[in-house]
Protein backbone atom coordinates (compact mmCIF):
# COMPACT_ATOMS: atom_id res chain seq x y z
CA UNK A 1 0.00 0.00 0.00
CA UNK A 2 1.30 4.03 -0.75
CA UNK A 3 2.45 5.25 2.61
CA UNK A 4 0.29 8.01 2.10
CA UNK A 5 -2.91 5.62 1.81
CA UNK A 6 -1.49 3.96 4.67
CA UNK A 7 -1.86 6.77 7.02
CA UNK A 8 -4.83 8.78 5.71
CA UNK A 9 -6.49 5.15 6.65
CA UNK A 10 -4.90 5.11 10.04
CA UNK A 11 -6.62 8.18 10.63
CA UNK A 12 -3.53 10.15 10.90
CA UNK A 13 -5.03 13.44 8.64
CA UNK A 14 -6.91 13.26 5.18
CA UNK A 15 -4.55 12.56 2.03
CA UNK A 16 -3.62 16.73 1.82
CA UNK A 17 -3.17 16.77 5.35
CA UNK A 18 -1.06 13.23 5.29
CA UNK A 19 1.19 14.91 1.97
CA UNK A 20 2.15 18.14 4.23
CA UNK A 21 3.11 16.23 7.04
CA UNK A 22 5.63 14.28 4.99
CA UNK A 23 6.71 17.24 3.62
CA UNK A 24 7.31 18.46 7.25
CA UNK A 25 9.68 15.56 8.03
CA UNK A 26 7.71 13.98 10.66
CA UNK A 27 7.12 10.58 9.28
CA UNK A 28 10.01 7.71 9.66
CA UNK A 29 10.28 3.87 8.83
CA UNK A 30 12.98 2.37 10.61
CA UNK A 31 14.46 5.33 12.23
CA UNK A 32 14.83 7.38 8.76
CA UNK A 33 12.79 10.29 7.80
CA UNK A 34 10.56 9.68 4.78
CA UNK A 35 8.68 12.15 2.49
CA UNK A 36 7.90 9.89 -0.66
CA UNK A 37 4.07 9.71 -0.32
CA UNK A 38 4.04 7.36 -2.97
CA UNK A 39 6.90 4.82 -1.01
CA UNK A 40 5.15 1.33 -1.33
CA UNK A 41 4.87 -0.58 2.40
CA UNK A 42 3.60 -3.47 3.59
CA UNK A 43 0.77 -2.37 6.46
CA UNK A 44 1.16 -5.34 8.35
CA UNK A 45 4.87 -5.08 8.66
CA UNK A 46 6.49 -1.77 8.35
CA UNK A 47 6.57 0.32 11.66
CA UNK A 48 5.67 3.84 10.62
CA UNK A 49 6.12 6.83 13.31
CA UNK A 50 4.50 10.09 13.13
CA UNK A 51 6.24 12.88 15.24
CA UNK A 52 7.87 9.74 16.80
CA UNK A 53 4.44 8.05 17.62
CA UNK A 54 3.87 4.52 16.25
CA UNK A 55 1.07 3.92 14.32
CA UNK A 56 -1.02 1.47 14.60
CA UNK A 57 -2.71 0.15 11.32
CA UNK A 58 -6.34 0.36 11.00
CA UNK A 59 -7.99 -2.75 9.59
CA UNK A 60 -11.08 -1.02 8.54
CA UNK A 61 -12.25 1.50 6.95
CA UNK A 62 -15.04 4.41 7.62
CA UNK A 63 -16.43 6.64 5.16
CA UNK A 64 -19.79 9.04 5.01
CA UNK A 65 -20.73 9.52 1.75
CA UNK A 66 -23.05 12.66 0.57
CA UNK A 67 -24.32 10.55 -2.04
CA UNK A 68 -25.49 12.46 -5.78
CA UNK A 69 -28.78 11.99 -7.58
CA UNK A 70 -28.10 9.79 -11.17
CA UNK A 71 -25.57 7.23 -8.32
CA UNK A 72 -26.39 3.94 -7.72
CA UNK A 73 -25.82 1.79 -4.16
CA UNK A 74 -23.83 -0.94 -5.46
CA UNK A 75 -19.95 -1.74 -5.55
CA UNK A 76 -19.90 -2.34 -9.04
CA UNK A 77 -21.68 -1.69 -12.43
CA UNK A 78 -20.98 -2.07 -16.11
CA UNK A 79 -23.04 1.33 -17.59
CA UNK A 80 -23.41 3.27 -13.89
CA UNK A 81 -22.04 5.50 -11.74
CA UNK A 82 -21.43 3.63 -8.44
CA UNK A 83 -21.05 5.21 -4.63
CA UNK A 84 -17.71 3.36 -4.97
CA UNK A 85 -16.54 5.63 -7.78
CA UNK A 86 -17.17 8.24 -5.62
CA UNK A 87 -14.18 6.98 -3.41
CA UNK A 88 -11.04 7.98 -4.90
CA UNK A 89 -8.39 5.88 -6.18
CA UNK A 90 -6.00 6.66 -2.63
CA UNK A 91 -9.05 5.42 -0.35
CA UNK A 92 -10.00 2.73 -2.76
CA UNK A 93 -9.93 -0.83 -1.37
CA UNK A 94 -11.54 -3.98 -3.19
CA UNK A 95 -13.35 -5.42 0.43
CA UNK A 96 -15.32 -1.63 0.57
CA UNK A 97 -18.91 -1.76 0.17
CA UNK A 98 -22.29 0.65 1.05
CA UNK A 99 -23.97 -0.35 3.83
CA UNK A 100 -27.81 -0.55 2.80
CA UNK A 101 -29.30 1.07 -0.27
CA UNK A 102 -30.60 4.16 -1.08
CA UNK A 103 -32.15 4.83 -4.15
CA UNK A 104 -30.60 6.17 -7.39
CA UNK A 105 -32.35 9.19 -7.11
CA UNK A 106 -32.13 9.66 -3.64
CA UNK A 107 -29.07 11.53 -2.39
CA UNK A 108 -27.45 11.59 0.99
CA UNK A 109 -25.78 9.44 4.03
CA UNK A 110 -24.18 6.63 2.84
CA UNK A 111 -22.18 4.30 5.00
CA UNK A 112 -18.84 3.03 3.31
CA UNK A 113 -16.71 0.07 4.66
CA UNK A 114 -15.03 -3.37 5.08
CA UNK A 115 -16.65 -3.92 8.34
CA UNK A 116 -18.93 -6.91 8.04
CA UNK A 117 -20.28 -7.24 11.12
CA UNK A 118 -21.07 -3.37 11.53
CA UNK A 119 -22.73 -3.65 8.76
CA UNK A 120 -24.88 -6.20 9.61
CA UNK A 121 -25.76 -5.00 13.29
CA UNK A 122 -26.70 -1.95 10.96
CA UNK A 123 -29.17 -3.29 8.88
CA UNK A 124 -29.98 -6.48 10.97
CA UNK A 125 -33.91 -5.76 11.41
CA UNK A 126 -34.23 -7.05 14.67
CA UNK A 127 -31.75 -3.67 16.00
CA UNK A 128 -34.40 -1.20 14.87
CA UNK A 129 -31.86 1.25 13.56
CA UNK A 130 -33.56 4.52 12.58
CA UNK A 131 -33.25 5.88 9.23
CA UNK A 132 -34.41 9.68 9.07
CA UNK A 133 -34.67 11.45 5.77
CA UNK A 134 -35.83 14.93 4.63
CA UNK A 135 -38.01 14.47 2.38
CA UNK A 136 -40.16 17.31 -0.65
CA UNK A 137 -44.09 15.67 -0.66
CA UNK A 138 -46.13 16.49 -3.96
CA UNK A 139 -49.72 17.54 -1.79
CA UNK A 140 -50.27 18.51 1.55
CA UNK A 141 -49.25 16.44 4.64
CA UNK A 142 -51.15 17.33 7.22
CA UNK A 143 -52.46 15.60 10.72
CA UNK A 144 -54.42 12.53 8.83
CA UNK A 145 -51.38 11.82 7.12
CA UNK A 146 -49.35 12.14 10.21
CA UNK A 147 -51.78 9.08 12.14
CA UNK A 148 -51.58 7.04 9.76
CA UNK A 149 -47.57 7.19 9.25
CA UNK A 150 -47.63 6.63 13.43
CA UNK A 151 -49.66 3.09 13.09
CA UNK A 152 -48.69 0.00 10.55
CA UNK A 153 -49.29 0.91 6.85
CA UNK A 154 -50.40 -1.06 4.41
CA UNK A 155 -48.86 -0.98 1.09
CA UNK A 156 -49.99 -1.50 -2.22
CA UNK A 157 -48.49 -4.70 -2.62
CA UNK A 158 -49.97 -5.71 0.94
CA UNK A 159 -46.45 -4.98 2.33
CA UNK A 160 -47.56 -3.75 6.24
CA UNK A 161 -44.55 -1.73 7.15
CA UNK A 162 -43.93 -0.45 10.65
CA UNK A 163 -45.17 3.43 12.76
CA UNK A 164 -43.07 5.74 11.20
CA UNK A 165 -42.34 9.75 12.76
CA UNK A 166 -43.52 12.02 10.25
CA UNK A 167 -43.01 15.57 11.22
CA UNK A 168 -44.17 18.34 9.02
CA UNK A 169 -42.02 21.89 8.44
CA UNK A 170 -42.88 23.44 5.79
CA UNK A 171 -46.56 23.17 3.56
CA UNK A 172 -46.59 25.67 0.31
CA UNK A 173 -49.92 26.22 -0.40
CA UNK A 174 -49.38 27.94 -3.56
CA UNK A 175 -46.86 25.08 -4.72
CA UNK A 176 -48.44 22.73 -3.32
CA UNK A 177 -45.90 21.23 -2.20
CA UNK A 178 -45.10 19.66 1.67
CA UNK A 179 -41.10 19.67 3.20
CA UNK A 180 -41.48 16.80 6.22
CA UNK A 181 -39.02 14.91 7.77
CA UNK A 182 -39.58 11.04 8.81
CA UNK A 183 -37.76 8.57 10.28
CA UNK A 184 -38.42 5.05 9.77
CA UNK A 185 -36.61 1.57 11.57
CA UNK A 186 -37.20 -0.67 8.52
CA UNK A 187 -35.45 -0.78 5.19
CA UNK A 188 -37.89 -2.31 2.80
CA UNK A 189 -37.34 -1.62 -1.07
CA UNK A 190 -38.64 2.06 -2.09
CA UNK A 191 -40.13 2.33 1.43
CA UNK A 192 -40.62 5.88 2.04
CA UNK A 193 -42.00 6.35 -1.78
CA UNK A 194 -44.70 3.27 -1.17
CA UNK A 195 -45.49 4.74 2.07
CA UNK A 196 -46.61 7.58 0.45
CA UNK A 197 -48.00 6.15 -2.42
CA UNK A 198 -50.09 4.28 -0.37
CA UNK A 199 -51.62 7.53 0.52
CA UNK A 200 -51.86 9.11 -2.85
CA UNK A 201 -48.68 10.95 -2.75
CA UNK A 202 -45.91 11.29 -4.56
CA UNK A 203 -42.15 12.28 -3.05
CA UNK A 204 -40.29 14.66 -4.91
CA UNK A 205 -37.33 14.35 -3.72
CA UNK A 206 -35.71 12.22 -0.55
CA UNK A 207 -32.71 12.74 1.29
CA UNK A 208 -30.97 10.87 4.01
CA UNK A 209 -29.99 13.05 6.87
CA UNK A 210 -29.22 10.51 9.79
CA UNK A 211 -28.66 6.54 10.09
CA UNK A 212 -28.61 5.61 13.57
CA UNK A 213 -25.93 8.25 15.58
CA UNK A 214 -24.72 9.32 12.26
CA UNK A 215 -25.74 12.27 11.13
CA UNK A 216 -24.64 13.73 7.51
CA UNK A 217 -22.33 16.82 8.06
CA UNK A 218 -23.93 19.60 6.63
CA UNK A 219 -20.46 20.97 5.27
CA UNK A 220 -20.27 17.63 2.84
CA UNK A 221 -21.46 18.53 -0.80
CA UNK A 222 -23.51 15.77 -2.80
CA UNK A 223 -20.56 13.41 -4.28
CA UNK A 224 -18.04 14.57 -1.15
CA UNK A 225 -17.05 11.78 1.51
CA UNK A 226 -14.93 11.81 4.83
CA UNK A 227 -13.89 9.41 7.27
CA UNK A 228 -15.68 9.01 10.29
CA UNK A 229 -14.36 9.50 13.41
CA UNK A 230 -12.91 7.27 16.16
CA UNK A 231 -15.89 8.88 18.08
CA UNK A 232 -18.61 8.37 15.51
CA UNK A 233 -17.46 4.61 14.48
CA UNK A 234 -17.64 4.23 18.51
CA UNK A 235 -21.56 5.90 18.43
CA UNK A 236 -22.75 2.98 15.78
CA UNK A 237 -21.22 0.06 17.87
N1 LIG B 1 -37.12 4.97 0.93
C1 LIG B 1 -37.22 5.14 -0.41
O1 LIG B 1 -38.29 5.13 -0.96
N2 LIG B 1 -36.08 5.33 -1.10
C2 LIG B 1 -34.86 5.39 -0.53
O2 LIG B 1 -33.87 5.60 -1.24
C3 LIG B 1 -34.78 5.22 0.86
C4 LIG B 1 -35.93 5.01 1.58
Amino acid sequence: MRLDKYLASCGVGTRTEVKKILKQKKVSIAGQIEINPKLQINEATTAVRVAGQQIIYAKYQYFLLNKPTGVITATKDKNQKTVLDCIHPNDWQEDLFPVGRLDKDTTGLVLITNDGSLAHKLLSPKKHIKKVYSAVISGEVNSQTIKKFSKPMRLKNGDITKPADLVLKEYSAKRNISQVIIAISEGKYHQIKRMFAANGMHVEALQRIKMGNLILPSELKQGEYRRLTEKEVENLK
